[in-house]
């Protein structure tokens, strides 16, 4: 086996705390775990948690980028531990934190409940007026496309981490929540009366943004949420004009 493929030592210091000790203090604690080619954050992880110390918490569930429960910061950078590969980094100590934004429960587990809440609030699902039980409602492929960036999300929350109007106003409704309500808005399908735009017309929603990008950075899918902000500040805009002229917007 060559030198590369043995890998070599990494120390991993992870920051440790229980909201049910409230008594301990938060502390980083060091692992040293021999890191071979292919093997990521979470993999590292999963062997520190099964061979050395089984009281290390994190959340994990597809190991490839899909479910998105492994949201954590990395090195500094809030990414997923299954798409980080503990190699790639020059130095051979690996620092590992919990999201931001989020209350902690232990460890690198946060409590999502705020992120849920804020979801929730824009309906993310289709609304329909039309009866049409039971039949195919198609698209083109031209819809289609107007949706393909935000579809892609996948409720990881790096974005709701690295937001920083959320650090200083945990009533905003964050960036996940506005791409997502921009993915309905956007769908040839969805039927949502367009008041919902006055449900956003504040500094709690899409006037809260900051526009510096930190959720695009963020972003493991390439959802840019900061387009959907920008995109439903437009709609606004036309809303408000058309309310003013007794019309009802158009999309
Ligand atoms: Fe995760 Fe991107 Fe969706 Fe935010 S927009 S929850 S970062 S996939």
């Amino acid at each position: 086996m060559s030198e590369r493929d043995q890998g070599a030592y990494y120390t991993f210091k992870i920051l440790r705390s229980d909201a049910s000790e409230p008594a301990d203090e938060p502390h980083f604690q060091s692992y040293r775990v021999r890191v071979i080619p292919g093997l990521t954050v979470l993999a590292v992880l999963l062997r520190i948690r099964d061979e050395i110390d089984g009281t290390l918490a994190f959340r994990s569930s597809c190991r490839s980028a899909v479910c998105g429960s492994c949201a954590m910061v990395i090195n500094g950078k809030i990414d997923l531990a299954c798409r980080t590969q503990a190699g790639a980094f020059e130095s051979r100590t690996i620092i590992l934190e919990p999201l931001p934004n989020l209350q902690i429960i232990k460890d690198l587990v946060v409590d999502m409940t705020p992120f849920w809440n804020m979801y929730e609030k824009v309906k993310p699902y289709l609304i329909r007026n039309t009866s049409d039980e039971g039949k195919e409602i198609s698209q083109t492929e031209e819809e289609r496309g107007r949706i393909d960036q935000y579809v892609n999300c996948i409720l990881c929350a790096c974005c709701y981490g690295a937001c920083p109007v959320l650090s200083r106003d945990p009533d905003y409704l964050g960036p996940a929540a506005l791409a997502k309500l921009q993915r309905f808005a956007l769908d040839s399908r969805d039927e949502r009366p367009r008041s919902f735009l006055d449900e956003i017309d504040s500094d709690k929603g899409v006037w809260g943004c900051d526009t510096v990008l930190r959720c695009i950075d963020a972003c493991p899918k390439n959802v840019r949420p900061t387009d959907s902000i920008v995109g439903l500040r437009k709609s606004l805009l036309k809303h408000r004009l058309f309310k003013r002229n007794g019309k009802s917007a158009k999309w």
